[in-house]
């Protein structure tokens, strides 16, 4: 039987479009095996060429913000106006919880529906480094695959927001109104990433709230901005119910966008987010080496005893640790 993983194979058939190769290549990039990660490189460098032209909007919000209903409402809006759209999402947090912000497909119905989208199954997980890769990975064969708009989602706790904003062009934060404290559960390290701010849920009895609470935002966000006034993210109510406002986001996510591309930027970030991205994975190489090195292994209790019975110091410790690795490595 011919290889159902041969490099040649998936290049050809997912620059053709076929779902089911696009699956399997996604399957490849997120396993771990040294022999699959030796193909994953291999087809990574063939389809790369190929993902130029893409547009990558990360999406970011605390669970219950309302990131699925808007993925799946505005998605719905871009295929009408000719995208093709693909879900991606980094989620490490699905490890603990055993549960994923895509575990409940159902919650992206619409779009997962449309020939015009293809919504990444859920994650299995792990630590954040190794989710990452794998986002990247499958957005990389998804771009080559021709769904060109790339929303990558993200829950709005912790270092997954950082990762997300090393891989897209522009941020996206999708806030909520709560009456007096607009501000609360946006951390300041995430709102300096961000490009374009949603105030969700701008529907009903809610919609007066949402309104001042995008004007509030938008002042609070004058004083802590260190971008130069052009690129000081803009602030819209909008509702995933009624699609009120999802059209002047997604306006607002382009316009960041535009001014990328006339200031030379576009390129420029992301062969930064390229050379950044080289290091962050050159780190988690060295430490998976130090965690899986059996002799730091077979010595790990015996030096942890010593250290808290106080016979050995830390820094002894890191001194012995460390031959142990290097002598591993060898
Ligand atoms: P996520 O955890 O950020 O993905 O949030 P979900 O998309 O699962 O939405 C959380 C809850 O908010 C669900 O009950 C949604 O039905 C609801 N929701 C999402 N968008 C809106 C909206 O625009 N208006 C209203 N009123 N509710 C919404």
């Amino acid at each position: 039987m011919a290889d159902p993983y041969s490099v040649d194979l998936l290049t050809e058939k997912v620059l053709a479009g076929s779902r089911g190769h696009i699956a399997r290549a996604i399957t490849l990039v997120e396993s771990s095996r040294p022999d699959h990660r030796a193909r994953a490189r291999e087809l990574m460098a063939s389809l790369t060429p190929h993902t130029r032209d893409s547009i990558r909007v990360g999406v970011s919000g605390v669970p219950g913000a309302g990131k699925s209903t808007f993925i799946d409402a505005l998605g719905v809006r871009l295929i009408e106006q000719g995208h093709r759209i693909a879900v991606v999402a980094v989620d490490p947090s699905s490890t603990k919880t055993g549960g994923s912000i895509l575990g409940d497909r159902t919650r992206m119905a619409k779009l997962t529906s449309h020939e015009e989208a293809f919504v990444r199954p859920s994650p299995s997980g792990g630590e954040l480094g190794g989710v990452a890769r794998a986002t990247r990975e499958s957005m990389t064969v998804l771009e080559a695959a021709g769904f060109k708009t790339v929303l990558v989602e993200t829950v709005g706790v912790g270092q997954s927001e950082v990762a997300v904003a090393g891989m897209v062009d522009t941020f996206l934060m999708l806030a909520l109104s709560r009456s007096g404290d607009q501000l609360q559960g946006i951390k300041r390290g995430i709102l300096e990433m961000v490009n374009v701010i949603a105030v969700n849920k701008a529907d009903g009895d809610n919609e007066g709230a949402a309104r001042v609470a995008a004007r509030e935002l938008s002042v609070a966000m004058k004083l802590i901005s260190s971008e130069k006034d052009a690129r000081r993210p803009p602030v819209i109510p909008c509702s995933a119910y009624t699609g009120m406002g999802l059209d002047e986001v997604w306006e607002a996510v382009m316009k960041h966008r535009a001014e990328l591309q006339s200031e030379g930027d576009l390129l420029s970030r992301r062969a930064e987010q390229q050379v950044e991205w080289l290091w962050s994975m050159a780190t988690n190489e060295v430490l998976s080496t130090l965690h899986n090195s059996e002799s730091v292994q077979s010595k790990r209790a015996e030096i942890e005893a010593a250290i808290r019975s106080g016979e050995m110091s830390s820094l002894d410790a890191v001194d012995q640790v460390l031959d142990l690795w290097r002598g591993d490595l060898q």
